[in-house]
């Protein structure tokens, strides 16, 4: 079955609003004729409003980086799918690494997230990945499968179909050193086989894996053309709008 690629920028804390719209006049026009894959921005909280409404027209996707579970009340800090549903995000970025070692993410928190965000119809990009240590003691996949079962605890099959999930290593991450296209694979498919086992193969079939760590341009096309590699969450490069057009253009 063919997936459609999905590649997406997170910005992380970069980007006031004025640069955020800036780099997204620079990437439309050099990926406006792309028509074959989902191609995605995720910028900070306060500049989510004004790149939306640079977005308009364009074939970019407006996605946040966090979204809470509640639909409003005393939790400061925190933004509702109602607030990124009026600023026309239609994904979230959920359970990055960044999250969760600085920020005391728990799986638990990223599958009330998660939940939040499909009911609300945000599509949630859901973030996992071992770190160095636990890829040297070789328990690494076991690390993935458990972050991700726990991410899609009480999903449907037919809705853990529509979800995106992006494998990140830690240590690939903003290091230069991206994971080997055998090593992105390798988990990639790990994660698949988990759904399918969890869910079912249609599930498995369909949901979008992308790999993350240090993509860059000329790794890209090695990485897509890895059977389970559905696409990329893209940290720095997608800071720079002719290295993302590059990367969604591979
Ligand atoms: P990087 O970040 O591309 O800068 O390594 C990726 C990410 O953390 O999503």
């Amino acid at each position: 079955m063919a997936r459609r690629p999905i590649i997406a920028g997170n910005w992380k804390m970069n980007n006031t609003i004025a640069a955020g719209v800036e780099l997204v006049k620079a990437l439309a026009p050099l990926v406006k004729d792309n028509n074959t894959v989902d191609i995605v921005v995720c910028p900070t909280a306060t500049a989510l409003s004004g790149v939306g409404e640079a977005l308009k027209g364009t074939n970019i996707a407006l996605g946040a980086q966090n979204v809470h579970w509640e639909k409003s009340g005393a939790y400061t800090g925190e933004i509702s799918t109602d607030m990124l549903k009026e600023v026309g995000a239609t994904y979230c970025v959920l359970g990055h690494s960044e999250r969760r070692d600085y920020f005391g993410e728990t799986d638990e928190g990223v599958n009330k997230r998660a939940h939040a965000a499909f009911a609300a119809g945000i599509t949630p990009i859901i973030c996992c990945g071992e770190s160095l240590e636990i890829r040297e003691a070789g328990n690494y996949i076991n690390h993935v499968v458990n972050q991700i079962n726990a991410a899609l605890e009480g999903f449907k099959a037919d809705e853990v179909a529509k979800l995106v999930i992006a494998y990140e290593p830690i240590w690939a991450i903003g290091t230069g050193k991206t994971a080997t296209f055998e090593q992105a694979e390798e988990v990639c498919k790990a994660i698949r086989e988990a759904v399918a086992k969890k869910f079912d193969q249609k599930a498995a079939d369909a949901i979008r894996i992308q790999y993350g760590g240090s993509v860059k341009p000329a790794t890209i096309k090695d990485l897509m053309a890895q059977p389970n590699v559905d696409g990329a969450l893209v940290g720095g490069a997608a800071l720079k709008a002719k290295d993302f057009s590059e990367i969604v253009n591979f």
